[in-house]
């Protein structure tokens, strides 16, 4: 289906889940033609723009929850149809995502092809997916950067202290995420998803620096940077994304101590 130009997203979060999917409430039940979920989700970025949805629901009678999609082709979000739009998107950045809230009831979903398998399935994907986030946020603040050096090349010489030490340090911190990235990489292409605590590390170093840096460069830009004219304040706005996305800030960092500790 993706070949044939139909796009996917995810809408797995859930209000009050903190961001672990183990904490699924949603409910898969199932019929003559496969399930029906309902439960409500957030965060469905894509909405109104992706083909289908990869989502989680515990299955009827089972103790963890398992992954479906959903055909979101055509489907109406006034309730009529199981789907209604709870809360439309109002990000501070990634406005265009339309991550909507919604709510579902009885709406037709199809199971993953390897049922009761979500951790291995899981243990699979997520470095892909953590180096997948960390790349559009790379290419985020590389634009940021870059825009920031053409419009200060006219008055470089004439930097004040201050200016010189903050642009050296978005130098620095700019560097450090394209080798954080590249050692992302280089890491997963040699050891697959054995390399998942790697890209742990390397998402949430990304996504600290990402943010320190296009803080700097607002300061350094200027305050003309907190109207929306400016796109610095977007992309200030735009790179706190990454450290909300899966697996986010608490539950990255509870990870990462587990991690660091591999035969507790
Ligand atoms: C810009 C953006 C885009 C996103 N896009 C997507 C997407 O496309 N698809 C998708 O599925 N998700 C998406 N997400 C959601 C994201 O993956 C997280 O699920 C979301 O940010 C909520 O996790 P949280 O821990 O940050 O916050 P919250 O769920 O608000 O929790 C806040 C904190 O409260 C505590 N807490 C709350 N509830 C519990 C609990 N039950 N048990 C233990 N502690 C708890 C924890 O300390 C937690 O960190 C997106 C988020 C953002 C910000």
């Amino acid at each position: 289906m993706a070949l044939e130009g139909h796009w996917w997203g995810t809408i797995t979060s859930e209000p009050g889940s903190g961001g672990d999917i183990f904490n699924t409430k949603t409910i898969a039940q199932p019929n003559a033609s496969g399930y029906t979920i309902s439960g409500t989700k957030h965060f469905g970025s894509g909405s109104g723009i992706t083909s289908f949805m990869v989502t989680t629901a515990v299955p009827a009678g089972e103790v963890e929850p398992d992954l479906f999609f959903l055909d979101m082709r055509n489907v109406p979000w006034d309730g009529s149809s199981g789907v209604r739009l709870l809360f439309p998107w109002d990000g501070h950045g990634m406005i265009a995502t339309q991550s909507h809230a919604m709510q579902f009831e009885n709406f037709p979903a199809t199971r993953a092809a390897w049922p009761g398998n979500i951790r291995s399935l899981g243990a699979g994907v997520s470095g892909f997916i953590a180096c997948c986030f960390t790349a559009v946020i790379v290419g985020i603040v590389e634009t940021a950067i870059e825009s920031a050096r053409q419009r200060l090349q006219a008055r470089h010489t004439s930097m004040r202290p201050y200016e010189q030490v903050e642009w050296l340090r978005i130098t620095q911190e700019g560097w450090l995420i394209q080798q954080a990235y590249q050692g992302m990489l280089r890491t997963i292409e040699a050891k697959g998803s054995a390399a998942n605590y790697d890209m742990l590390l390397g998402k949430t170093a990304v996504a600290e620096l990402a943010e320190s840096a296009t803080s700097r460069l607002c300061k350094v830009m200027g305050g003309g940077t907190y109207a929306r004219y400016s796109p610095f304040g977007f992309w200030f706005e735009d790179v706190r994304a990454l450290g909300f996305l899966r697996p986010p800030w608490v539950v990255a960092y509870d990870q990462m101590f587990a991690g660091a500790w591999p035969t507790d």
